[in-house]
């Protein structure tokens, strides 16, 4: 049999084919045409590398120019960072969506796709003004409508839980985006932790917020940053420990996404994981005020968003790997898990013979990594996973992203 390319010797990691071994992974017109342990022929030398089902990211801020600095380019999140598919949570609205598939998904070499905003308006500069956010600015029928048009890209719907949407409307818009969830038969993603100041002179209870949200959530809906630094994540503010109701949640389905971003907060992550919670998806959320870019910091500074850990996919994937959570496990979040929150599991997050080739390479680098978050925390990393390349339907793609965190922060051990 002959191959456009294949990619020898490296370590196949696969939770859904139940594969972890050393196998060649031979392509032909964009598809993988065999997957052995040695297929004839040269290729590419992946030997000392591990080779993924195309990293699924799904947790993204990529509706570049439309949502101000918010929005990202896509192939710099996606392809160039060594990631696939990306998912972008809530920047394309009901209204927005047309541009968004012309101008972002269409364009992009990498796999795109949304979940869109319960909103009218979308993620515009990443939520900044609360007033666009209230239960009158969704309208159900209209979001219901253009997710039903257009499956090939929606595929789930974006709200927020958090203390400054809840002291203006309570949980109303929470309930609506779950309308319209229900409406389209997609998972409801909802962003957890203060995004907005409360309304003044109110005081609302985060530990309340949850325990009134999370009864609202169903099988294959998403809870995301449950490790946030922001009041009302995963734990009680009044306990410090794991609030109980998020295990019965857990029992009926409602899977928990990382959306790493500048919540991230290790001791929160330790005290999730110690509970016995292990997150199904990852999820960077990367977004123009929360990455590290030489350029543009200044101006971005003002922003509540604003972070300065460095941080993309592959740095969460250390972080995970580093509170303890298997290598098998880590490489789950971002590919089979992923592939079945998206209802796509029959066309993403394994690899298997005769399906588009999205394949991800990364190196497991061994030494000492300082790994940061954006409470100040820092801690010493002995394994860091850094991307090599891609392929995207058989195309290569060099892991060349400036977002990608420079691996040189190799620190004495
Ligand atoms: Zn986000």
């Amino acid at each position: 049999m002959q191959f456009d390319m294949i990619l020898k010797n490296g370590r196949v990691i696969d939770p859904a084919a139940g594969r972890d071994g050393v196998f060649d992974v031979g392509i032909l017109d964009g598809k993988i045409a065999a997957i052995a342990p040695a297929l004839p022929g040269d290729g590419v030398d992946v030997a000392g590398k591990i080779v993924l089902p195309g990293m699924i990211d799904t947790h993204g801020h990529i509706y570049q120019h439309v949502t101000g600095k918010f929005g990202l380019n896509a192939d710099m999140v996606g392809v160039a960072s060594g990631v696939t598919t990306v998912v972008d949570q809530g920047g394309p609205s009901c209204m927005t969506l047309p541009g968004f598939r012309a101008f972002i998904a269409e364009p992009a070499k990498t796999r795109v796709l949304c979940f869109i905003s319960a909103y009218l308006v979308g993620g515009l500069e990443g939520h900044y003004y609360p007033e666009l956010y209230g239960p009158e600015q969704v309208n159900v029928a209209h979001t219901v409508r253009v997710a039903k048009e257009n499956p090939d890209i929606v595929r789930g719907i974006k709200a927020h839980a958090e203390i400054g949407g809840a002291s203006r409307w309570g949980l109303d818009v929470i309930k609506l985006g779950k309308e319209i969830a229900r409406g389209a038969g997609l998972p409801l993603y909802i962003h957890l932790g203060q995004l907005w100041p409360e309304k003044e002179g109110t005081h609302i209870d985060p530990d309340e917020l949850v325990r009134e949200l999370v009864p609202l959530m169903d099988e294959g809906d998403v809870l995301a940053h449950p490790f946030t630094r922001h009041p009302g994540g995963f734990i009680s503010t009044e306990t410090g420990d794991v609030h109980p109701i998020v295990w019965a949640a857990l029992e009926r389905g409602v899977t928990v996404d990382v959306g790493h971003g500048s919540h991230f907060s290790f001791d929160m992550a330790r005290r999730v994981l110690e509970a016995g919670i292990k997150p199904y998806t990852l999820g960077a959320d990367m977004h123009g005020y929360n990455v590290k870019i030489a350029s543009a910091d200044k101006d971005r500074s003002e922003n509540p968003f604003f972070g300065v850990a460095p941080f993309n996919l592959t740095n969460a994937m250390s972080k995970i790997l580093h509170l303890g959570m298997s290598l098998n496990d880590v490489v789950a979040t971002v590919t089979s898990n992923p592939a079945k929150m998206l209802g796509m599991s029959d066309k993403i997050g394994t690899l298997a013979v005769g399906r588009e080739a999205d394949i991800s390479v990364v190196d497991i680098l061994d030494g000492g990594f300082e790994l940061s978050d954006n409470s100040g925390v820092s801690v010493t990393a002995e394994k860091m996973i850094v991307p090599v390349f891609c392929l995207r339907g058989g195309a290569r793609f060099v892991a060349n992203s400036p977002l990608v965190p420079p691996a040189e922060q190799k620190i004495a051990a």
